[in-house]
């Protein structure tokens, strides 16, 4: 788990804390800098997880009705 000062800026609005939301399957893995994935899911939502992370499904917070970090208060 990252704490959110480690997700690089640029790409705050396709993170989430926790993850949840529905289970969608993921149709595409992009890699970013080094330690960070862009993945799109099914329902067409992209989220920032770690690299290491390789299931095949992730819960879509944006489905879910979750905010991403970006849309936090500190
Ligand atoms: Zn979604």
């Amino acid at each position: 788990m990252y704490s959110p000062a480690e997700v690089p800026a640029g790409f705050r609005q396709y993170f989430f804390v926790n993850a949840g939301g529905p289970s969608r399957t993921i149709v595409n893995r992009e890699i970013v800098l080094r330690k960070w994935q862009l993945v799109t899911l099914e329902c067409g939502h992209k989220v920032l997880l770690a690299k290491y992370q390789k299931s095949a499904k992730l819960g879509c917070g944006f489905c879910g009705g979750l905010e991403p970090i970006s849309n936090q208060q500190a």
